[in-house]
């Protein structure tokens, strides 16, 4: 067994390894108890810190544990588990993938094996598709189109980029990232998997041990988080109106207020936000929020439902999420789920940055 395949256990190498050990999942759930432990190890420890932990000693545990784990989050079946997840196991290989760089450059030469770029390129078949330059890489613009299609930040926007003879220039660090998402991809694939009853009935203790931790995080969670761009299109279309200085109906300030204070926003702050508008009243604005809020009235009123949204002819631009979604705070929340927390920008942090 290669210390590699434990390292990386998402290689098609690496599961050819697996398969080649003839050792049914059925028989490992039920026989290999420090097997199942980093299994779960790796789930919990993706909800808590995003990576999935120190690989365990023996690397046959480690190894195992990647399948296992998979079977795990398939029958836990939370869409914020898997994407957290198969986030925590991309960005623990690109971490690895680092140190292992830096170890070669450093010591020369190591005992281990090591993952280089070029072996991770062939593995998701785009070897043809990058070219190492003196300055980092040039990337044939479909291939980057396909990888940078999740990632926010100005930076990824392809009129941002470099761009010649269909080439798109990046540094190495940037590739890295960017092959992160083919490894989130693949981790992502085919879950959640179809679970035999048999694999399900052993792992019951697990798959309760993870909805703990799942309702932990819950609990903790705030939705005190303001990104603009992650708001469900409605918002989006009357916060933009807000800031054109459009008039809005007085449901539609309501909508626009009563979600911006379920999100954590103070008064002054949305005023802050709404002061782009020029034909902004700062009073009626200040004195509106605070009734929203329950400051200067003895309710405090929540967001309209995206049934009464639809019904005032405030559900606009709606996407896919918004088939699968009741209420526009669920839509924020499910935004917040699956996005990545490093790329996540509070406009709060953002102005006190510019100030
Ligand atoms: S479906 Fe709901 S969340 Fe989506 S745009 Fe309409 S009101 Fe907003």
């Amino acid at each position: 067994m290669k210390q590699l395949h434990a390292r990386y256990p998402f290689l098609q190498s690496a599961r050819e390894a697996v398969e080649a050990m003839d050792v049914a999942i059925v028989e490992i759930v039920q026989t290999d108890e420090t097997v199942v432990e980093r299994a779960i190890e790796r789930i919990e420890t993706a909800l808590d810190e995003g990576v999935v932990g120190e690989p365990h000693r023996r690397d046959r545990v480690e190894l195992l544990s990647y399948p296992v784990a998979r079977v795990i989050v398939s029958l836990v079946d939370e869409h914020a588990l898997t994407r957290k997840y198969a986030n925590a196991e991309a960005r623990t290989a690109q971490e690895r993938l680092e140190y292992d760089r830096t170890q070669s450059v450093e010591l020369k030469s190591t005992q281990r094996e090591q993952l280089t770029v070029e072996t991770l390129l062939s593995e998701f078949d785009i070897e043809g598709a990058v070219r190492e330059t003196p300055a980092g890489y040039a990337v044939d613009v479909g291939t980057y189109l396909d990888l940078a299609a999740d990632k926010r930040g100005d930076e990824w926007r392809l009129v941002n980029r470099k761009l010649s003879d269909g080439e798109v220039t990046l540094e190495s660090t940037e590739l890295l990232v960017l092959i992160r998402q083919a490894v989130k991809q693949r981790i992502d694939a085919g879950l959640p998997l179809a679970v035999p009853d048999e694999i399900a009935a052993e792992l019951d203790g697990a798959v309760r041990r993870v909805n703990e931790a799942l309702a932990d995080l819950d609990l903790m969670r705030d939705i005190d988080t303001v990104v603009p761009e992650l708001f469900p299109p409605c918002m989006r279309a009357l916060l933009d109106d807000v800031q054109k200085g459009e008039h809005l109906e007085h449901h539609s300030r309501f909508a626009i207020a009563s979600f911006l204070t379920s999100i954590g926003m103070t008064t002054d702050e949305i005023v802050d936000l709404f002061q782009v508008n020029p034909g902004f009243g700062e009073e009626a604005t200040r004195y509106q929020v605070d009734h929203i809020r329950g400051d200067t009235s003895p309710t405090e009123y929540s967001t309209p439902s995206c049934a009464t949204m639809q019904s005032y002819g405030d559900c606009v631009n709606m996407d896919d999420l918004c088939e699968t979604i009741a209420h526009p705070m669920a839509y924020y929340e499910a935004k917040l789920d699956d996005a990545d927390e490093d790329e996540l920008v509070d406009w709060r942090e953002a102005q006190a940055g510019e100030s």
